[in-house]
């Protein structure tokens, strides 16, 4: 008897639900993994960072898959690899090799849903049984609910709830080396496509402290566990080295979620408040792929259903401005700045950015969340349509419409010396912290000291923060008839 794991956001072999289970029920398991062309053909761009990093992962998991299997007797092992549309291939590949099941780990975004739904029946007339499991995330589904029965929407309770529920056996890793015997050999396989074959480019992807692969994620983990207890403290200030970077680990599965909750948890029950927030922000990430299991309308809509009655402004002008990192105001381009240059934004900038486009540019928050879409090597649906209806006030357990950021404060507060603006923007190297945060504020005499052009070498403000915080008070004012 034979299975097949499919291989998606998931690539490594350690601590792998489905793989697990396959191996523990069936004598024979292939695995694949789907260049799928449903995603690739409809990216913007032919030179794209999560292409790369999915391509050396995938290498690299191709690799282990062949040790594992070697060092249980069991020589060949590997990743059956296709490059095409995900569903189909996968079913004529179960066909061709006979297994009886195709068994994959869950995914929560309702495009890969309906996908799943549509293999899962195709399969099922060709006599193939298919099933999935929990591996992304620490809970899913129903298993954190309110006492009514329903699902939160508030996050502390949530998290409360979640804390209660997260026990040794919800973070015991699956032993996949037990049965990895059971790894079956993949009949004469061509090489592994390389990313040209694939129709891609390189990025800059290699030139960035970004690793790829199991190897990159335990790296960065090493790098990170003695930082955790400092996490509290460092993580709102963008110079300095306050988060883990895991997060396009994460989304691409080359780590471990439980092995991640499993060394905060040891570190919080002992009393390190840098753990004990760092598990927290593991929970958001729970909390948004429950949300988005329960309310898939968030794709498009806001929770919040009478947020949709919210005008937006087109604004062409202020939205390249803020597309092209010159709004005049330095937090904020600086951040545009590193999304453009590295695919990453830090979590208070990408507040500060979101919070900028709805509520000074007054933009609609979908534009920015498909933005970051296109740019976020660790975009995850979930979370970034969290980030983004939190940032906007639409979301479920959002900031209040009438909280909005001052990109100035925020920038004298999370960048006091200005040192990651003057990472982002060299123009304004020169110009004295005390003016770093606005440069539009300064004198002419100022000006002329430090040899900045306003207009020329760094742009004027695109908008006057405190008649925009007005203009949006009005925007938002329709919602005060709101309970
Ligand atoms: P750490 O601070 O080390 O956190 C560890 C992990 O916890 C992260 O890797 C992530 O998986 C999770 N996490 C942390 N904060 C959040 C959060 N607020 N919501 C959900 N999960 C969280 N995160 C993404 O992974 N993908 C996105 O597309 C994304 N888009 C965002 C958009 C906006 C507007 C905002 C405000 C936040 C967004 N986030 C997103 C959440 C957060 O900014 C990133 O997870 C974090 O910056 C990644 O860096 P890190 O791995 O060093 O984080």
């Amino acid at each position: 008897k034979s299975a097949l794991v499919w291989f998606r956001r998931d690539l490594r072999c350690d601590d792998h639900a489905a793989l697990y289970h396959a191996l523990s029920r069936y004598q024979q398991v292939y695995c694949a993994f789907v260049f799928d062309t449903d995603i690739l053909d409809a990216l913007p761009s032919r030179q794209d960072r999560r292409v790369e990093f999915i391509h050396a992962s995938v290498v690299a998991l191709h690799e282990s898959l062949q040790q594992l299997a070697a060092q249980h007797g069991a020589p060949g092992g590997g990743l059956i690899v296709r490059h095409g549309s995900a569903g189909a291939s996968i079913v004529r590949l179960a066909q061709e090799l006979g297994v009886q099941e195709v068994m994959t780990n869950r995914d929560y975004e309702p495009q890969a849903r309906a996908r799943d739904r549509s293999v899962a029946q195709a399969l099922e007339k060709v006599g193939i049984a298919f099933s999935d499991y929990k591996d992304q995330v620490l809970l899913d589904r129903d298993e954190v609910l309110t006492q009514q029965g329903g699902p939160y929407s508030v996050f502390t309770p949530y998290k409360r709830a979640w804390l209660k529920r997260l026990d040794a056996f919800q973070l015991k890793p699956y032993n996949v080396a037990r049965y990895a015997s059971h790894l079956a050999i993949p009949s004469k396989e061509a090489p592994l496509p390389s990313l040209e074959d694939l129709g891609f480019v390189r990025s800059n992807l290699q030139d960035l402290p970004v690793l790829t692969g199991t190897e990159g994620a335990q790296q960065l983990l090493r790098d990170f566990v003695p930082r955790m207890a400092a996490y509290q403290q460092a993580r709102d200030f963008p110079s300095r080295k306050g988060v883990s970077y895991l997060s396009v680990h994460l989304r691409f599965g080359t780590v471990s979620i439980r092995q991640l909750a499993a060394l905060a948890a040891a570190q919080a029950s002992q009393g390190c408040v840098g753990a004990q927030t760092w598990l927290s922000e593991l929970a958001w990430r729970d909390f948004y792929f429950m949300i988005l299991w329960h309310h898939p309308m968030v794709v498009n809509q806001s929770f919040k259903a009478a947020y949709d009655q919210v005008q937006w402004d087109e604004a062409p002008d202020l939205w390249s401005a803020w597309c092209e990192a010159r709004t005049g105001y330095p937090l904020v381009d600086a951040a545009m700045r590193q999304l453009l240059h590295s695919g990453y934004m830090h979590n208070r900038l990408r507040m500060v950015v979101a919070s900028f486009l709805t509520k000074d540019l007054g933009i609609d928050w979908r534009r920015g969340e498909r933005f970051f879409a296109e740019h976020l090597i660790d975009y995850d649906l979930a979370a970034n349509n969290g980030g983004w209806q939190w940032a906007a006030s639409t979301g479920c357990d959002a900031q209040p419409w009438f909280r909005i950021f001052n990109p100035i404060t925020q920038s004298e507060r999370f960048d006091p010396e200005g040192k990651f603006i003057r990472r982002y923007l060299p123009e304004l190297a020169h110009v004295p912290n005390a003016h770093i945060h606005f440069p539009a504020a300064m004198k002419p005499a100022a000006l002329q000291a430090c040899g900045l052009r306003l207009g020329v070498d760094y742009p004027f403000p695109v908008v006057d923060h405190a008649q925009a915080r007005e203009r949006t008070l009005k925007r938002f004012a329709i919602l005060k008839a709101e309970p």
